[in-house]
């Protein structure tokens, strides 16, 4: 029955060891050859986000340059690269999309997610932290960021973001600082 939950069943047919169009999926997210009995994985990616909030208890948020949801707000944050620990990866994404430098992380919280992207639905594993950065003076939108804004937490409507991840983990930051 796994494969019915395998979101990319259709997509990887040849198989990347011998090559042959022999490739099933066998789980959610293994895919079995039977020919050579190789199983390729897609495990699940990592990915930080981050929650700024400036002196007036106002949220950075982002606007979406790319797809998935293009032009729908988000929170900052991105991929881990191979090597580097997630919180690496957050001061990282945040200085490349921001140019803001974190000067103080510390986790919040963690939700499941998947980001389909040109035809493959990746599985993701998104971890919150709560940042505290240096200046707000440098900041500017690039990289894959559209736009930024500082909006109130008071009454912040989640339905604004596209993506499942972030609007959980605005929920999950305002129930713990109500
Ligand atoms: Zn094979």
């Amino acid at each position: 029955m796994g494969k019915l939950n395998n979101p990319n069943q259709h997509l990887f047919i040849h198989c990347p060891c011998c090559g042959q169009a022999t490739l099933v999926s066998s789980t959610k997210k293994s895919f079995f050859c039977s020919a050579c009995k190789f199983v390729f994985y897609l495990n699940c990616a990592a990915a930080g986000i981050a929650v700024i909030v400036n002196e007036k208890n106002q949220l950075l948020v982002t606007r979406r340059k790319k797809n998935p949801a293009r032009g729908s707000l988000d929170l900052p944050g991105g991929f881990a690269e191979p090597g580097e620990s997630i919180e690496q990866s957050l001061i990282r994404e945040i200085k490349e999309e921001l140019d803001l430098d974190i000067t103080h992380l510390e986790y919040l919280c963690s939700f499941p997610n998947t980001y389909p992207y040109k035809s493959v639905v990746y599985q993701v594993t998104d971890m919150a932290f709560i940042c505290d950065v240096k200046s707000f003076e440098t900041i500017k939108a690039r990289d894959d960021i559209d736009k930024f804004y500082f909006l109130d937490l008071a009454g912040l409507d989640k339905d604004l973001f596209g993506l499942d991840s972030p609007k959980k983990v605005i929920e999950y930051y305002l129930c713990l600082s109500a």
